[in-house]
Order: C-alpha cells, then structure tokens, then sequence
C-alpha cells in the first residue's frame, strides 16, 4: 500500500513512439491495475495542445486486451483524466519549471486522497472549501507539505489520530514522496539538454527521479562515451533507464528461465554440444518514408550492435549469482568483453532494390524521399561473432537483420552437433546435415518454442524424420502478451534494473561494432543490393558457408 505519488513525463509526447507505444503501454499498465494508485501522466513537446488535444491523440491508440473487454471505454476514460499535457522547448529552464509546478499540484493531490481518506468527510469539506478560493498553481507549489499535513489544516476538520496514521502510511515525516520517471521520447540531438532541464528544474524533491533513455545511444564508442559522460553531469548512473525493448520482449525474458530452470538444456549450453546459434530479424517493409533517421545509423547500428548483441549476450553468459540486476548485468559485461571485435571480413551488408511482383512495383531504399540519393547505408547485414572464452570457444554466432525482405520475424537458432556415431545414419530421408537437433525461440511474432528431434515415421520399416516439438504460446496461454513497453515501463517505476543496459555493457558492445562501422564507412564499402522482399543477399549464405554453417531459416515453411 504505497501512499507515494509518481508522475510520468512523457517528453516528446507529440511523438510516433510515444503515441504508438509508451501511452498504449501506460495505459494497459494502468487497466493491470500495475500503475501506483496515486499517478497522474504528463505529456510535454513543443507542439501547442491543451489536456484534451492530448487526451484526443492519446485516445485514438489505446486499446484494451481481448481477454479485458469489459469496462473498456470506462477504464480508458478514467484514464486520460490523468492525463496532462505541458507545451515547452526541449533546452528552457522556465519551461521546465513550470512543467515542476504543474507535476507538484497533482503531487500535492496525492497527498490529500490519502488524508481524504482518513479524515473523510473533514478533509473533504476543507479542501471544497480551498476549491471555492479558486487555488492557482502558485498556491499550491508555495505550500509546504508539512503545514498541510498539520497546521494548515483548520483543526475543526482535523481529527490529531487520523492525520499521523495518514502520515504513517505515507512514510515520511512531515513530507511528501513524489517520484518522477521521465521517458526522453525525442530525438538524440537533444537528449542532453532535456536532461539538463529536467535534472535541473524539474526533478522531484524527496523522491526519487529516473529517466528512460531511448537508442541510439550513440553511433560509435566515442560518441556513445560523450553521450554517457555529458548524462551523467546531470544525473547519477542509477537514474539512467537505457532501455531496448526487445529486452522486454517475452520470448527474451524467457530465455534464462528455459536454460536456467531446466535440467535438459544448461548441460548443453556451450561449445561441447553447440554448433552454431543464429540470431536473426527480419522485417518485410523498407524505410517507407522514416529513411531520414535511419540513414545516418543503418541495420548494424539499429538492430545488431543493441537488439541482437544483447540477445546474444543474454544467451550466453555464465549462471549469475542471482536474478539481481547488478548480477545479471556483470554477466553480460563479461561475455562482451570475451568478444572479439567484429571483423570486416565476416561481415556482408546489403541494401534493397525496387522490385515488381504481382504487379505491384516495391521501392528501392533510395527511392525513399528522406534518404539521399545514393546512400550506401546498409538495410541488411550478416555477421559472425566469436566469443573467446572457454565455453563458446569455436562456436560462430550468426547475426542477420534486414528491412524490405520475405518475412517480419525474430528469432533465435541454436544448432546442436551431430549424435557421434548415430546408428540411424543410412534411415534418414533428408540430408544428415539437416537432421541435428535444432532450438528454435520465435520472439515475434506469434511466439513460439520449437524444438527439431528425430522420429521415427509410423508404420513397418524403419523411416527417421524431423519433427518439431511445439509451444505455441497462443494455443498454450490464453492471453495476450504484454509489449515489451509494459514490461519496461513497469520496471523502471518499480526500480528494476536487470532489463536496462548499464553504461559499461553500452561501453563493450560499442567497442565490439565500432572498428568495422569506422571501416566500411571509409571505404565505402557497395551494399549487395537484393529485391525488395526478397530473403536477402546471396552473400550471407557464403559467410554462413565459410564456418560451415547453414541458415535455419531457409527452406522453412514460411
Ligand atoms: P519523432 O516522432 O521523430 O520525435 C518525437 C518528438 O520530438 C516529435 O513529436 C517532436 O515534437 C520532437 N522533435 C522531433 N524532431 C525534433 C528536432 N529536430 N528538434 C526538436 N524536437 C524535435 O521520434 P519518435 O519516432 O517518436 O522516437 C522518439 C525516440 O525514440 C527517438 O530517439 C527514436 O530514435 C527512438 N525510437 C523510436 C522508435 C519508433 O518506433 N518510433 C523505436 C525505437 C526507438 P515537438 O515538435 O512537438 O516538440
């Protein structure tokens, strides 16, 4: 029973992110009943709008679950009650500070539901009171909460028992505990001023403030260190939420659970009975007029050097201490750091070229407006990374994403070894290099955990086939899954930290990335153009080759 009021700034709240995802998120958090009873939600961006502009844009996203129909237009309305907007510039002090002072009136509210609650109806006809004087903002921030918890209040309405249990419950003496998350939804560039201003005018005063932090954290080791250093003038290193929401995703968060919390599968885990693990995403449209962002970043920076890496690194490292965050974020540290930096050679990029299929013309990457016209910059890569420690030694793990191709699919391989001296070798129907066991973690979409075994065909004789053994999360879970914003979201309220990239592990991943990016850039290096909606190009097939490894992903039913 948290008597503590928290207020969510959503900073560039006019924002495709923001309405796509973080109001969506915040409010099925809040239908979860997941959110603190005494939250109010602010939006603040440039643009001008007042609370209902907000609550109209805010609106048209939201959307309850299947399974949580009822109620839903209810629920949604209570919902942006609480929701305000404040118009600023992302670098002005002032605006800030009257972003403060707004934040401190519903804080300030949250303090009397609490009494309200205790000195019912006392309180209740004191603060009607106080509403005819009509209360200015002013009014409000130039109180100090101890008077209104004592003194201030008329003690005809004050009943002396019920004010300290309400003091009690609150957990402070004489204050009040407001917290403030801040979710940075904007473009980079102006990141750090945002922060400035936040840490500067609009922090909270006895609670704890946090700031959600988005990607790109950079676009190399030396930008991604001054980024860091410049955040941590104004904020301490437990403030930061560097947040990658597919470290949120359900599919992800399982993956520790499915090796660490069954026999069959730690034992497996390393380079005795791993082949090869594939980390792979793909999505089936192009830039579609957003090419203006992408361009000066490209696939490697948006999807490998965070999503995949941190995959990678998630699925590889050594049994934490504990589920703490600091525990499980040494383990990543460390196996990054067992990583070799990414090799120019066991790269191959790509880009997409207009094709016509079905009548339909699909445009190249370059025929996206925002794009400049002959941009070099990769929507494909393919990649081998070796991690150099005693478990892994060996073993290639294969990155591929790409934009504009077949299919929208993440998904994590892992290839075993072959059964040494397998008896059944000459009653395969297939080719024997197909026939080792595979893992398959189908992250999105329709989640799944596919494992490939050999089988024995019904009937006389003695067939051997490759079956799958399935978990479809939607034929075995009836629900929804929540977005990896949810997750996140809640987590950053709730102080945890274990999904949040600290600054060191930010640190290794960059430096793994940052001399191949350097270097392709320098000389140029001509994307593989393939066929919008094709699987890619044919180069990554070679570069699998060259370690003798064959993607799982192709020749699947699609
Ligand atoms: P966005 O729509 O381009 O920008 C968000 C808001 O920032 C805009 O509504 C605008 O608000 C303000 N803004 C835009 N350009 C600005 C500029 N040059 N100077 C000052 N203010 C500017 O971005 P977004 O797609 O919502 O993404 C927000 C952040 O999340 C970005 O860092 C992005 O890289 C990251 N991200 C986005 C996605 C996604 O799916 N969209 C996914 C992952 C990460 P006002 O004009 O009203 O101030």
């Amino acid at each position: 029973k948290d008597e503590s009021t928290v207020s969510i700034t959503v900073v560039g709240a006019s924002g495709d992110l923001a309405k796509k995802k973080i109001f969506p998120a915040l409010f099925a958090l809040y239908y979860e009943g997941c959110l603190p009873k005494h939250f109010t939600i602010f939006g603040y961006a440039r643009s001008k709008m007042t609370d209902a502009e907000l609550r109209n844009m805010v609106s048209k996203t939201l959307a309850c679950r299947i399974d949580k129909r009822e109620n839903c237009d209810e629920k949604i309305d209570q919902f942006l009650k609480r929701c305000f907007y404040h118009s600023g510039q992302y670098d002005s002090q002032e605006n800030f500070a009257e972003l403060d002072k707004k934040l401190k009136e519903h804080e300030v509210m949250g303090v009397w539901e609490c009494l309200a609650k205790f000195s019912f109806p006392s309180v209740v006809m004191w603060i009607g009171g106080l509403s005819d004087k009509n209360i200015t903002s002013d009014y409000w921030s130039q109180m100090d909460t101890a008077l209104l918890l004592s003194e201030d209040i008329p003690s005809t309405f004050r009943n002396e028992k019920q004010r300290l249990q309400c003091m009690k419950e609150l957990n402070v003496q004489g204050g009040r505990v407001s917290n403030r998350l801040f979710y940075l939804s904007i473009p980079p560039n102006i990141f750090i001023d945002a922060v400035k201003c936040t840490s500067s005018s609009a922090s909270s005063g006895l609670g704890w403030t946090r700031v959600i932090v988005e990607k790109p954290f950079g676009r190399d080791s030396d930008s991604s260190a001054a980024l860091t250093k410049a955040l941590k003038q104004y904020l301490e290193e437990d403030q930061i939420f560097r947040i990658d929401h597919y470290l949120g995703k359900e599919l992800v968060e399982n993956l520790s659970v499915l090796r660490f919390s069954n026999l069959i599968f730690e034992p497996l885990w390393s380079r005795q009975y791993i082949r090869n693990v594939q980390l792979i995403f793909s999505e089936d449209f192009g830039t579609e007029g957003r090419g203006g962002y992408f361009d000066n970043y490209g696939i490697l920076r948006d999807i490998m050097q965070n999503h995949l890496l941190q995959i990678l690194a998630l699925f590889a490292m050594e049994t934490p201490v504990s589920l703490e965050a600091e525990d499980i974020r040494n383990e990543k540290v460390k196996v990054l750091r067992s990583m070799r930096p990414l090799q120019l050679e066991d790269v191959v990029v790509g880009q997409y070229k207009s094709h016509t299929k079905g009548g339909v013309t699909y445009p190249a990457y370059t025929d996206d407006n925002t794009v400049p016209k002959g941009s070099l910059t990769p929507t494909f890569a393919a990649a081998a990374l070796f991690i150099d420690n005693a478990r892994w030694d060996g073993v290639p793990f294969l990155m591929k994403a790409g934009k504009a191709l077949h299919k929208k699919r993440a998904e994590i391989r892992v290839q075993f070894r072959h059964v040494p001296g397998n008896l059944y070798n000459q009653n395969f129907e297939t080719d024997l290099d197909q026939a080792t066991n595979e893992l398959v973690i189908r992250v999105q979409p329709d989640e799944a955990i596919d494992l490939k075994i050999n089988n024995k065909v019904p009937g006389l004789g003695m067939r051997l086939d490759h079956s799958n053994l399935n978990l479809h999360y939607a034929e075995r879970y009836s629900k929804e899954i929540p977005d990896a914003y949810e997750r996140l979201l809640l987590d950053a309220i709730e102080g945890e930290r274990r999904l949040f990239i600290r600054s060191d592990e930010l640190d290794a991943a960059w430096a793994l990335f940052t001399p191949v990016l350097k270097e392709l850039e320098e000389k140029n290096i001509i994307p593989e153009y393939y066929p919008y909606g094709s699987r890619g190009p044919v180069g990554a097939h070679y570069l699998a080759a060259r370690y003798n490894v064959r993607w799982g992903d192709i020749g699947i039913e699609q």
